[in-house]
């Protein structure tokens, strides 16, 4: 084996969710004939509009003279041409914007440009400082778990609580009495819908974390991966916002095309040009099949279409068959606490006071055919103590209202017994 270096050690190891999928796979694989409904995928549902609408674009772009140039040639790392004017176009008249070719990124997936952005923004200084990268309310996206080379700078912080006891509900908020955003901090990352909790923090709080940075010249990127309005999987009313040091960040995965790539960046140029030139060191540019389709998709307005009539309420549906469920077959003396359905495609299940740990109740689950993923591998950056960590389970939305009805029934009668036993 090859002696490796820091940045070796760091990338070469499995972070977060990576290592429980591995778990699941194997538990698939070696179940013996035994059935599992599996809630643990974050990989989309195909839903039949939106593959037809990807269908329809690689015709459109066979059969045009396009074709050649698009998947014959390089072309600039800042992104194919026509995607980007039907970004500048639509989000200039959606959201009364003045954006410029300057203000827009298309990346290889918008993993990569937390990667570019973590490193770019983080990490150690010439001089030897070592600048954060802030997570403003841990839990959050497990992804980001892995982006920073130097590991130490990654830093997330414990939200507040809303509980709602009487309706087994509970929403977590910044807590920006313990929140710190100042010249250590290099850039601040957060999702918004989240991926895992389906929580929407509110415009002002958005604004709040921007002001604070921008007090430092700290970019934010806001992780907008199931945002409008494009996949549009909020359930609830959210503004996308904009300002010189938001860094608005959206991503095609969640609207049908997580195989193609394609993440956009926007945001003041001078900001996108230091992405654009780590990009150009890292793979030179995404897809240009996937931006070529992904222009059509988005200057046509039938992406924006689709998501608000076709994938929002598939999910939206969903998330309801879950709260029923849950509501209908919880024990009532239990303090367990559904996150807010906001958004995203997943619900988030705490269990207060649970008298194990997470990742063995996702064994208890196993037991009676059910698969949902402990939730303490959500807390990257997070280095606190905290009991909560190990008392939450992300559920996906990707399994049939069916299945979703009888995995949260089986949950149920798990709790149950588990927590008899206190
Ligand atoms: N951000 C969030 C919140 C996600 O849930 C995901 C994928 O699940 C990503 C980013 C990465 O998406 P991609 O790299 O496919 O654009």
């Amino acid at each position: 084996n090859p002696a490796l270096s820091q940045f070796g050690l760091q990338m070469s190891q499995l972070t977060g969710v990576r290592a429980i999928m591995k778990d699941i796979i194997e538990t698939l694989r070696n179940s013996g004939g035994k059935e599992f409904i599996n809630l643990s995928a974050g990989n989309p549902v195909i839903l039949p509009e939106v593959e037809q609408l990807w269908r329809n674009c690689t015709q459109e772009l066979l059969d045009s003279d396009e074709y050649g140039e698009v998947v014959c040639r390089y072309g600039s790392s800042q992104g194919y041409t026509p995607l980007i004017e039907a970004v500048i176009k639509d989000f200039n008249t959606r959201y009364d914007l003045e954006l410029s070719d300057r203000n827009i990124l298309i990346t290889g997936g918008s993993q990569a440009l937390y990667l570019y952005a973590a490193n770019a923004f983080g990490g150690y200084t010439p001089s030897g400082e070592l600048r954060q990268v802030v997570l403003p309310l841990s839990p959050d996206y497990t992804g980001y778990g892995g982006v920073s080379l130097t590991p130490e700078a990654l830093v997330a912080y414990k939200p507040t609580l809303d509980l709602n006891e009487d309706k087994h509900r509970f929403k977590y908020r910044p807590d920006f009495s313990q929140l710190q955003i100042n010249q250590q901090t290099g850039c601040v990352i957060f999702s918004r819908p989240c991926n895992p909790t389906g929580n929407v923090i509110s415009d002002d709080e958005v604004n709040k974390i921007a002001n604070l940075a921008a007090s430092h010249d700290v970019p934010v990127l806001v992780d907008s991966a199931y945002a409008p309005p494009f996949p549009a999987l909020n359930f609830t009313d959210m503004n996308p916002q904009f300002g010189d040091n938001i860094i608005h960040c959206m991503s095609l995965s969640k609207a049908g095309l997580p195989g193609e790539r394609i993440g956009i960046a926007i945001g003041d140029r001078k900001l996108i040009e230091i992405l654009e030139s780590f990009q150009t060191n890292a793979c030179i540019h995404s897809s240009r099949y996937g931006q070529a389709i992904a222009a059509r998709a988005i200057a046509s307005g039938k992406l924006a279409d689709i998501a608000v009539n076709v994938i929002r309420p598939h999910y939206q549906r969903k998330i309801k068959v879950l709260e029923d469920t849950l509501d209908a077959a919880m024990p009532k003396d239990i303090p367990w606490y559904l996150h807010q359905g906001e958004g995203a495609i997943f619900g988030w299940l705490w269990l207060k006071d649970l008298p194990m740990t997470d990742w063995e109740f996702y064994q208890e689950l196993k037991q009676v055919g059910v698969i949902a993923v402990p939730g303490s591998t959500f807390f990257p950056g997070l280095k606190e103590d905290w009991q909560h960590k190990q008392q939450c389970l992300r559920i996906s939305l990707t399994a049939t209202e069916a299945e979703i009805a009888e995995a949260m029934k089986r949950l149920a009668k798990v709790a149950k017994k588990v927590y008899q036993t206190l």
